[in-house]
């Protein structure tokens, strides 16, 4: 009760003093109530445009399933890049502001539907991301230390999802990443990297201690990508940054750097392309021949698998390929003044001595993850080389002619103890949202969520699934407190509102950041994005084309089951704040989660850490709701 009172202060505060339990029902009615649900840089850039937008007409509840604010700004950008999480000193002074509140520990579709979201507020904007994978859909994607990149990088990143993700450093000498984008980039760099290198940084403690067990004993990365150097689609600053490193050891076969005419191109057209590859280029010793890190596995290759054996290192080039190789990247090679013999040879760079190497294998398509029969884990990647060929049905990103890696049949083994999977983050669905699961988004236009005949027909309750159909539902019971009502019927059909090419709109529903456009761009990408959902908020607003909100009794709300959980039924209470305190969620505020930052940096300072970051739920919300200090002795 303490927590609805706080937060009822809060809302009132611009407008009249406390107590202002009467008084917060002409404040609801009169600003315009927007939910936004996820609270990474999307969610943000979408309050701070509609408070810049609109003023004091607007209070925006922030929500969260995480007791921690910021998405991926905490729990996907690199321990060792600090510099680019002080975003979250912007983000905070938005959650701070008056007319937002923060409602972290919630799930939308576990603890609040989506359909009970868009009865309690004019506009819901959905901004909960991609927390789901691109899979290979290859024999061996089950063993043992195969993991996506995301769950990678959850676990090294301390969240709390990815806590137990049972990886196994020890072992490990050589990891393959599967995708050449900036995430495996990061992945490649943490391991190379290694504990002593990160120690200072808030690397998760659990994943700072499996450094430091597997110190020294990774010797190699590899980058495996289907297709060539001209359509890796990493940046060209985090790819020199990794391939800088000056104890590392950079390599890149000749083969495996050849280019299509097309391809030369791109080059010439497009810099950041062009760049990439002289980065490459640059830091590698490019081969004439060989297979760099290639190598037999006789022991740990399945029966099935053993007749690929026999085929690595034959590079079998023939008539039938598509793309005439070129020599550019060797006389490139060649104008620097390095070698390009037929054995490879590797620059090392700096004073440093290499202690580990990288190993960029383009045209490789990874076929079968090869399991170790013994431990049930990775023990290699089977990959068949592959040749370009050009796509007429499709355009490149960048306005180019895209093109698709067509199997060759030739197959490789690259050994691998840990295989990090990295093609791909893929929102999930949730029940009653229009969504496209083949790109993984929700379609909209301009941040209007576009109705389609599934979300029509689904109008009640359910969880966030990932396979498209029903979720589960909550008890039809637990459903709105506050109703909505359709403000101008003749724009609308089934509360839905008309566009001009035919295409209807869900009223009130707004879609922003990678659940809108898919998980690409960074994070002052996810601003340019909020101000076009905004602007569509706004423009509809003024229309009188957002639900209207009519408040009434909770009473109707609060499910059977709960009816010994306190809860004021007769008050017009803050409605999302009521429904959870009578699901008994323990909702985490933004002053709750100050204390768990609190904690964090604290336990930093003692270990000589930027932080310490807290990865275990029920000690984040007993520090954040319960107030427990009783941290200190379990956990430090
Ligand atoms: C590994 C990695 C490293 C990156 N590094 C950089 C970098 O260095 N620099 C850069 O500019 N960009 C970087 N990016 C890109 C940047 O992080 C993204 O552009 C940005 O985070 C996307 O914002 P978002 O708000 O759409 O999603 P997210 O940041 O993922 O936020 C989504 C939020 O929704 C919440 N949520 C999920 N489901 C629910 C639910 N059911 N109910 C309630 N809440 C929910 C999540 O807890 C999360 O807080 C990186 C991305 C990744 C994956």
């Amino acid at each position: 009760m303490l927590f609805i009172l706080e937060r009822l202060s809060k809302a009132c505060a611009n407008e009249i003093s406390t107590p202002c339990f009467r008084h917060r029902c002409y404040a609801v009615a009169t600003a315009l109530r927007v939910a936004i649900v996820g609270t990474g840089p999307a969610g943000f850039y979408t309050a701070s445009q509609l408070l810049k937008r609109l003023g004091s007409s607007v209070h925006i509840d922030l929500i969260d399933r995480l007791p921690t604010p910021f998405g991926l700004v905490r729990s996907g950008v690199a321990p060792d890049h600090q510099d680019t999480k002080n975003v979250t000193h912007q983000y905070t002074s938005i959650a701070r502001d008056e007319r937002c509140s923060f409602f972290g520990n919630v799930t939308l579709g576990r603890d609040v539907s989506l359909r009970e979201l868009r009865d309690m507020y004019n506009a819901v904007v959905l901004a909960y991301g991609a927390e789901s994978d691109r899979k290979l859909g290859i024999p061996g994607e089950e063993a043992g230390n195969v993991f996506s990149a995301r769950e990678f990088v959850w676990w090294y990143n301390g969240h709390p999802d990815a806590a137990h993700l049972p990886v196994d450093l020890k072992n490990v000498q050589s990891v393959a990443v599967c995708g050449i984008g900036n995430v495996a980039l990061d992945c490649a760099r943490v391991l190379l990297k290694g504990a002593e290198r990160l120690k200072k940084t808030d690397l998760a403690s659990h994943a700072l201690q499996s450094l430091q067990q597997a110190a020294g004993t990774i010797e190699e990365v590899h980058l495996v990508a289907r297709r060539g150097p001209v359509q890796a689609a990493c940046a060209p600053k985090e790819l020199k940054e990794l391939v800088s490193d000056p104890l590392l050891t950079v390599h890149a076969p000749h083969p495996q750097m050849a280019i299509s005419p097309s391809d030369e191109v791109v080059l010439k057209t497009t810099r950041t392309k062009k760049r990439i590859f002289e980065i490459i280029s640059k830091a590698a010793a490019i081969t004439a021949t060989g297979i760099a890190g290639t190598q037999t596995l006789i022991n740990a290759v399945p029966s099935s698998s053993a007749p690929v054996v026999t085929t690595l290192l034959a590079d079998k080039a023939g008539p039938e390929t598509i793309i005439s190789r070129s020599s550019v990247s060797i006389e490139k090679h060649e104008d620097q003044g390095s070698s390009s013999g037929s054995s490879e040879q590797a620059v090392k760079k700096g004073s440093g001595t290499a202690t580990a190497s990288l190993h960029f294998q383009f045209y490789r398509n990874p076929v079968e993850i090869v399991v170790d029969p013994l431990t049930g884990k990775a023990a290699g990647l089977k990959v068949e080389r592959t040749e370009l060929r050009h796509d007429e049905r499709q355009q490149g990103r960048e306005g180019e002619m895209a093109v698709v890696a067509v199997g060759t049949g030739v197959m490789d083994i690259i050994p691998a103890q840990l295989i990090l999977v990295s093609i791909g983050y893929k929102s999930l669905s949730i029940g009653g949202l229009p969504f496209d699961p083949r790109s993984g988004t929700v379609p909209h236009a301009a941040g209007r969520v576009i109705q389609t005949a599934d979300s029509s027909s689904s109008g009640g309750t359910a969880a966030i699934r990932s396979d498209g159909g029903d979720g589960k539902g909550l008890d039809k019971s637990q459903q709105a407190v506050i109703s909505s009502k359709t403000p101008n019927p003749s724009n609308s059909r089934n509360g839905l509102l008309e566009e001009d090419h035919g295409s209807e709109y869900e009223r009130g529903l707004y879609v922003c950041g990678w659940l809108k456009r898919g998980a690409t761009g960074i994070i002052g990408t996810n601003l340019i994005d909020a101000e076009e959902t905004v602007k569509s908020i706004v423009q509809d607003w003024k229309a009188g084309l957002l639900p209207e909100l009519l408040i009434t009794s909770v009473k109707d709300s609060v499910p059977a089951s709960s009816s010994d959980v306190p809860c004021n039924v007769s008050s017009p209470l803050v409605p999302l704040e009521a429904l959870l305190e009578s699901r008994g969620v323990k909702v985490v505020d933004f002053e709750g989660w100050s204390r768990i930052d609190a904690v964090e940096v604290e336990r930093g300072v003692a270990e000589m850490r930027v932080r310490s970051k807290l990865v275990d739920l029920d000690t984040m919300i007993g520090i954040a709701v319960d107030n427990n200090s009783g941290y200190n002795t379990v956990y430090q």
